[in-house]
């Protein structure tokens, strides 16, 4: 049997050997025991501290109330728990977890303390970083997509000053990681993330994702965005060493204010990455803020739309040649032109996926079209040449004189006949009606495009200074069916001699068969055209 009581000398070795670090201090604080793990945890021996106030420990970490909650506690009796942070001897910081308790002497007062506790530096390290984990970019220390969404968000809800959201994307990135291998692009990336924040001290940058980064910053007005973004875009382009190789990267960014270009962040990330990808495709060099024409266009109709730009500067744009056959004489004395470009994937027309009601695409084409007119007129004397102009070509003033310059530089007027079709022009028939009528009085013939589809009715023809109907492809080749030819022949035999009644030429088109030929033959049409007669190609017919 025992007594349950322990021998001192027993009860001085469990102390010593305690894992967690033992302090017992008097009532005033002066230490009077300090085991063996105390001196582990804090680097002090025990003589060094014998005698002395604990607050050697202090880290400067806790303000003044934390101390004085703690003496409060403890004074009336209580055990206080806590997370300190101390300092070592060495004068590096540890977190512990303490328990502070009163002991009273036999009088019922406080005559010792004991502080028993436990080192938690290593876990408290791991859970911060934990935390930093899921809001920071662990590559490049910036912001994450969310922390970055979530601290815009917040300043939205706040802030009634105006601000402005870059959008930054990394040209060519892939380059660097395919040449100098991944851990070398990871470094590269490490390297601008410090480089991107010291660029902007008064803004958040974030990382969303790959190359692509995302910067939110006070701004009065564009001058002070696009200013403030150039800093981003330096610092994109200031040299990196890894592996020995000096590494230049460039990137394309795009501005979006707020409020004026957007008032919650889906709206604004939307609208700078637009106009990121007209800096892109365009090659800009600097910043580009958004502009409502940008609303609606997609990525690729604007890397396009910059091709396609490229390919006029370059000498990469040419015109086809697709001839029409006159069915009374049996020659091909016209023929349409066609625009083609050369790209990386062949000689195409990007004109179906381009926005041809975006001014600066449609004046481009225009200008390009009618100088090379001028010059076919002059290599083909004896062709007349047949070319498409859109309605928001014929509602531009610009473009009207474009062509009375082109008229008064030699172009022949009555060798060229304008197509507009029938599908497009119709919403905008009042707007045109007076180009047209300066066309016709310039000496041009004038035709409507794939007539047949649209909802326009011979008799408001008659108001058009037309010449000739092009018959829109599909609907001949609504007769190839079974039975299509009963049912289209009749439509298209009235087509005819309504137009040839309001004293119109008609044109039957995308002539793909024989019996096709034949029919317009018996249809009796002035002109057919169509791939069975001549594909589009770099040659017209020769006459
Ligand atoms: P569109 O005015 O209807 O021009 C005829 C288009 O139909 C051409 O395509 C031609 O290759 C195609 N085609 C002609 N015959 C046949 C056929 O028998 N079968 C088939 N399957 N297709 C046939 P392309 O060259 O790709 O032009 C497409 C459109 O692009 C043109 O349609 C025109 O609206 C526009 N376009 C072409 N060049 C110009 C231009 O210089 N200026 C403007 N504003 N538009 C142009
Ligand atoms: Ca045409
Ligand atoms: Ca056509």
């Amino acid at each position: 049997m025992t007594s349950g009581l322990l021998p001192p000398q027993v009860l001085q070795a469990v102390l010593e050997q305690l894992a967690e670090s033992v302090l017992i201090t008097d009532a005033s604080g002066r230490i009077l025991y300090v085991n063996e793990a105390f001196e582990r945890l804090t680097g002090y021996r025990r003589e060094e501290v014998l005698g002395k106030n604990p607050r050697f420990l202090k880290s400067g970490r806790h303000p003044l109330e934390f101390y004085q909650a703690f003496w409060q506690g403890i004074l009336s009796g209580k055990p206080f728990r806590g997370v300190f942070v101390n300092r070592r001897k060495d004068g590096s910081l540890y977190t512990e977890e303490k328990v502070v308790t009163p002991v009273q002497g036999p009088t019922g007062k406080v005559e010792y303390l004991v502080a028993t506790s436990r080192d938690i530096t290593e876990e408290m390290a791991l859970k911060s970083r934990l935390e930093e984990l899921s809001t920071l970019d662990p590559l490049t220390g910036l912001l994450n997509r969310r922390a970055f969404s979530e601290q815009v968000e917040t300043d939205l809800l706040r802030s009634g000053s105006r601000r402005a959201l870059a959008y930054l994307d990394l040209d060519r990135f892939k380059a660097v990681n395919d040449t100098l291998g991944h851990a070398a692009g990871d470094r590269v990336l490490a390297r601008l993330g410090s480089r991107l924040r010291e660029a902007l001290p008064h803004g958040v940058v974030g990382r969303l994702g790959g190359d692509e980064f995302a910067a939110w910053f006070p701004a009065k007005d564009a001058l002070e965005a696009r200013e403030k973004a150039q800093h981003l875009l330096r610092a994109v382009g200031m040299e990196v060493v890894v592996e020995g190789q000096p590494v230049r990267l460039e990137a394309s960014l795009g501005l979006a204010l707020y409020p004026e270009h957007g008032v919650t962040l889906a709206e604004l990330l939307r609208r700078a990455d637009l106009a990121m990808y007209r800096a892109k495709a365009f090659r800009l060099p600097h910043p580009e803020v958004f502009t409502p024409d940008l609303d609606g266009l997609t990525p690729q109709t604007l890397a396009l739309e910059a091709e396609f730009h490229r390919a006029l500067a370059s000498g990469k744009a040419t015109l086809w040649f697709q001839s029409l056959l006159d069915l009374r004489h049996q020659t091909y004395r016209d023929a349409e032109v066609l625009f083609r470009m050369e790209s990386p994937r062949g000689l195409l027309n990007p004109l179906g996926q381009l926005d041809l009601s975006r001014r600066a695409v449609n004046e481009a084409l225009d200008r390009f079209v009618f100088s090379q007119i001028a010059l076919l007129q002059k290599r083909f004397p004896s062709l007349r040449l047949w070319a498409n102009v859109t309605p928001w070509s014929l509602s531009d003033p610009g473009f009207l004189a474009l062509v009375e310059q082109e008229v008064h530089r030699g172009l022949h007027p009555e060798r060229v006949v304008l197509e507009v079709s029938e599908r497009l022009a119709l919403p905008h028939l009042s707007r045109i009606t007076p180009a047209l009528w300066r066309l016709k009085t310039l000496g041009f013939r004038l035709a409507l495009d794939d007539f047949g589809t649209g909802q326009t009715s011979l008799l408001h023809l008659k108001s058009l200074p037309l010449d000739f109907l092009k018959i829109s492809r599909e609907l001949l080749w609504l007769g190839r069916g079974e039975g299509g030819e009963s049912r289209v022949g009749p439509i298209l035999a009235h087509l005819v001699e309504m137009a040839h009644g309001l004293g119109l030429g008609v044109v039957l088109e995308g002539v793909e068969r024989e019996e096709e030929v034949a029919l317009a033959r018996h249809l009796g049409c002035d002109l057919a055209q169509g791939f069975l007669l001549h594909r589009p190609s770099p040659e017209p017919v020769c006459p």
